[in-house]
């Protein structure tokens, strides 16, 4: 009996596409409008399914069905979107996706090149009615891959401007949120003030028995806190006694480390000093940590040098254990951590090799002009969407200040009581000053955006050289930035290896690697999604701003 080969109904399904689409182009309209989206001017669903139907018309491409056309969330591919990639890819007549924009495909760039390459590896071509790239351009699915990042990049610019405001508290020194137990807030003048309250100088006492009687439990600690009135669980004992908020200190991700006030703490995480009133002195708050060290037995804690600064990131590729340094007769190494592994080799050797992995990021000139020109259009929306966030702001501001007048007037006719007078021109008062606060910073961020992106590209293309400069928090950043995974050793092959690089690095490395005389791959990886949803997102780097 001979045996037929199987064929998978999806092998039936693209066998069958291939066939359908010699009669010419069938297409499907995706459209959809985000929450981000709402001081954008130019992309209603009605300006998205003009712009794809006349594309259509023109190209002469049939239009089978319109899916989306509602609000999706940002974030994730919706429910709308996964339904439409499921009905076009098992509908063998549609060999084409249509969007007005490729932010449009997606905002998120891992799922859009994740269902981009898989519609793709089906036979159907995604089009960008604004990003028209010519099909036949080696380049064309990078970059449409590009596009599609950069839409995350954007994405991630309107995230971090939402949060400008909260970005200037913090580097005031002012902590904008709840404090932690033992604090009271509330809002002067504008400022955010905390102070210590009843609870606070009962935990104080937390902090003198462990740094006093260092073998003590925490256990004990709460149980004597509850005698005296406060009754912590004791997960929250243990996160007050490793906050440095008590002893002045304000640590957050919105903290901008360029400045020079910034210090860093053992661990190496920066903070400033906050202008909330301290709890505890400095020297309290380190001897509790030290206590707390100990407890915790850490070997590694030994503090890095810049002499190491692959250290925790750089792992055996044997046994995948982290590489630790060490120095014999003046000279660095890093060997495996397993016994009996023998896995060691020279630090300037494995630096020399990763420096010239990071150089492989820079973006090839050919692109570059393109990009730029990509950039330059989402910056002069970005700017539009200031110019409207601000008159909003304004228009509030205005609402506002009629309120108040109206109160003033009802108080001095008598309408009203002074208590209710009180009560409400206070509030009226204190959102006022936020509003005018959040003016100003809407104001000041107009021109900024363009050192932004520029910012971006540079650092991108120039890691190598920022990496060698060996400073230590510059070579972390990078590092985790590129591969968040970190790296492997294969001492067999004398070679570092690097798996889960960052998606954005990824595709400049890519297209470095595509010789544009010859016109072929050197190295053809477009295939390999998973590395592509495998890394995270690019973040710009928020010093540029
Ligand atoms: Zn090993």
């Amino acid at each position: 009996m001979i045996k037929k080969k199987k064929i998978s109904k999806e092998e039936r399904i693209i066998e069958r596409r291939k066939e359908l689409a010699k009669n010419g182009q069938v297409a499907a309209i995706w459209t959809r409008v985000s929450s981000a989206d709402q001081y954008k001017t130019n992309c209603s669903i009605e300006t998205q399914l003009d712009g794809c139907y006349n594309y259509c018309n023109r190209n002469n491409i049939k239009v089978k069905h319109e899916f989306g056309g509602e609000n999706e969330s940002a974030k994730e591919a919706g429910d709308l979107f996964l339904e439409m990639i499921g009905e076009v890819l098992n509908d063998p007549e549609y060999n084409t996706i249509i969007v007005y924009d490729f932010d449009r495909f997606s905002r998120n760039s891992d799922d859009g090149i994740y269902y981009k390459t898989k519609v793709k590896k089906n036979g159907i071509n995604v089009i960008s009615v604004n990003q028209p790239i010519d099909a036949n351009n080696i380049l064309a699915s990078q970059l449409e891959n590009f596009l599609i990042i950069l839409a995350d990049i954007d994405n991630a610019m309107r995230r971090h401007k939402c949060y400008n405001g909260m970005v200037g508290c913090i580097n005031r020194g002012e902590w904008f949120s709840k404090p932690p137990i033992g604090y009271d807030t509330k809002k002067v003048d504008k400022h955010h003030v905390i102070t210590v309250n009843e609870r606070g100088k009962i935990l104080k006492r937390a902090f003198e028995w462990m740094a006093n009687e260092p073998s003590i439990s925490q256990f004990e600690i709460q149980r004597r806190l509850k005698a005296q009135g406060l009754d912590i669980p004791k997960q929250t004992l243990s996160s007050c006694l490793h906050n440095s908020f008590y002893c002045g200190r304000l640590e957050h991700q919105y903290l901008n480390t360029d400045t020079p006030n910034v210090k860093y703490d053992r661990y190496g995480n920066p903070y400033i000093m906050g202008v909330q009133e301290p709890l505890i002195s400095e020297e309290l708050f380190e001897k509790v940590q030290d206590v707390l060290d100990g407890n915790r037995n850490h070997y590694e804690q030994a503090i890095e040098t810049p002499k190491f600064p692959l250290k925790k990131h750089l792992y055996c590729a044997k046994d995948y254990r982290l590489l630790t340094g060490y120095t014999t007769k003046g000279k660095d190494y890093y060997k495996c951590g397993l016994i009996g592994c023998k896995t060691n080799i020279s630090a300037d050797f494995v630096h020399s090799q990763f420096k010239e992995i990071l150089d492989r990021y820079i973006i090839p000139s050919e692109i570059s002009t393109i990009f730029a020109k990509v950039l330059e259009r989402k910056f002069q929306e970005k700017e539009g969407a200031d110019v409207e966030a601000a008159r909003n702001i304004k228009k509030k501001l205005e609402t506002l200040k009629t309120k108040l007048k109206t109160v003033n007037r009802r108080y001095a006719l008598d309408e009203i009581g002074k208590d209710v007078y009180d009560d409400v021109k206070k509030d009226l008062l204190m959102e006022i000053n936020a509003t005018e606060h959040e003016l100003r910073q809407s104001k000041a961020k107009l021109s900024n955006l363009s050192k932004y992106v520029n910012n971006s590209i540079a650092i991108a293309s120039k890691l190598g050289s920022y990496w060698s400069k060996m400073d230590y928090k510059l070579c972390q950043m990078i590092q985790k930035l590129a591969f968040p995974q970190g790296i492997l050793w294969d001492g067999e092959r004398k070679a570092l290896r690097t798996d889960g690089e960052n998606i954005f690095l990824a595709e400049i490395a890519r297209l470095q690697s595509i010789n544009p005389n010859e016109g072929i791959k050197k190295q053809d990886t477009s295939s390999d999604v998973s590395c592509l949803v495998a890394g995270g997102g690019f973040e710009p780097p928020t010093s540029g701003l």
